[in-house]
């Protein structure tokens, strides 16, 4: 890195809300006077219009449930839907821990499950050998949870089938994966129910935590709306045992501010994919694989480099920050090691694409400038 070149980074928060500071600050000026901070308009607006985004093309209607994470909009659907001690529940390792410790939240038994190399989703073909023959002593399993991984779509049709083969309920797992498609239907909107987190790096993302569940079983969402608030039905009444999980109306209201840009959003980060894969076109890696159908939304822009501590390292020289999501699969964490129970395969292809995947800089605002520097710095590798 010469002195006139400064370091691109991986991703660029501050940039986000330098973009949109007009109207988040007013968003935020317009809640401070309201005088009503939690679970109000702003929302039961943002639940309304994120729901009417989903529910677009081949979509059902959808209802959406605001909450305080995007782990808790996963434990939230498990209770939602019954799911607790004496069930399992099909997961990948290969994703944030906060998918499997939504599950052990509940109460649920994880089962972690291999992904199919090239996408790095969940493998459909260990999910079926799971749900025909489970692991002897595991707890029936009510649930998978497939995670559509970076912003690529799982494959959805196979997995939905050997689900409803098994009587097993869909959740998605959208948090890396707002906005991206399948065949042209919205991911969040195949499976009984869809969780999203709105944590300030994903594709839509709040300025502090946020999550949100989207369903298009309308007693499921009454039920998750009741569970969020201490199992209210009504106000300091509860008819079931609930948790305290809300959205609060300083995020809502940002969140309203962010969601009509999501989709030029993430054009822009397709745009950059799109450089990114010239770049590396006549070199030795390859660029992130899409399966057949899939619309990209590169929440993560992701490369397999068997080397790729000194690759990174030489980026760096250049100027290019990049990340590694993630570097211990979580069935290798000290927190779950030797006592989660795992697919067929002993998710063999999980600890290999831990060794060696490294993501690239990619965020809206990402100049042409920082994309020309991260192609020059990809062309020499
Ligand atoms: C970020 C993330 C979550 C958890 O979301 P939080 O808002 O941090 O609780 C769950 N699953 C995946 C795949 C994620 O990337």
């Amino acid at each position: 890195m010469n002195a006139s070149t400064s370091m691109v980074p991986q991703a660029d928060l501050g940039a986000s809300y330098r973009a949109q500071k007009d109207a988040i600050d007013a968003a935020v000026a317009r809640v401070l006077a309201s005088g009503w901070y939690i679970l109000g308009q702003e929302g039961k607006a943002f639940e309304d219009e994120f729901a009417a985004w989903l529910s677009v093309g081949d979509a059902p209607a959808m209802q959406a449930v605001g909450c305080a994470n995007g782990t808790d909009a996963i434990a939230l659907i498990l209770r939602g839907l019954g799911i607790g001690p004496g069930c399992s529940v099909v997961t990948v390792s290969h994703t944030a821990v906060a998918t499997v410790a939504a599950i052990e939240m509940v109460g649920a038994t994880p089962l972690l499950v291999d992904i199919d190399p090239k996408t790095f989703c969940m493998d459909p073909a260990e999910l079926e050998a799971v749900l025909s023959s489970p692991p002897p002593g595991l707890a029936p399993i009510r649930a998978a949870i497939p995670v559509h991984i970076y912003g690529h779509a799982c494959d959805m049709d196979a997995i939905l089938r050997n689900c409803q083969e098994h009587g097993v309920a869909v959740i998605e797992d959208v948090a890396q994966a707002h906005g991206g498609r399948l065949n042209g239907r919205m991911l969040g909107t195949m499976g009984d129910a869809a969780a999203f987190s709105l944590y300030p790096t994903k594709n839509l993302g709040a300025l502090g935590d946020a999550g949100i569940t989207a369903t298009p079983d309308a007693q499921l969402a009454k039920r998750m709306g009741a569970i969020r608030q201490y199992g209210w039905h009504q106000r300091y009444i509860s008819d079931e045992a609930g948790v305290n999980s809300r959205l609060d109306e300083m995020q809502a209201a940002i969140l309203r501010v962010r969601l009509p840009l999501l989709d030029a959003g993430n054009e822009r980060r397709r745009a950059v994919a799109e450089a990114y894969d010239t770049a590396l076109a006549n070199g030795p890696y390859a660029a992130p694989h899409r399966a057949a159908g899939v619309e990209h939304v590169f929440h993560q822009y992701v490369v397999r480099v068997p080397e790729r501590e000194a690759v990174m390292e030489r980026l760096r020289l250049q100027g290019v920050a990049t990340a590694i999501h993630y570097p211990v699969p979580v069935h290798e964490q000290a927190a779950y090691r030797g006592r989660i129970a795992l697919g067929p395969s002993g998710c063999a292809e999980t600890s290999r694409a831990a060794t060696e995947v490294m993501s690239l800089p990619v965020f809206p605002e990402i100049t042409d400038v920082q994309v020309d520097q991260v192609c020059a710095a990809l062309r020499g590798l």
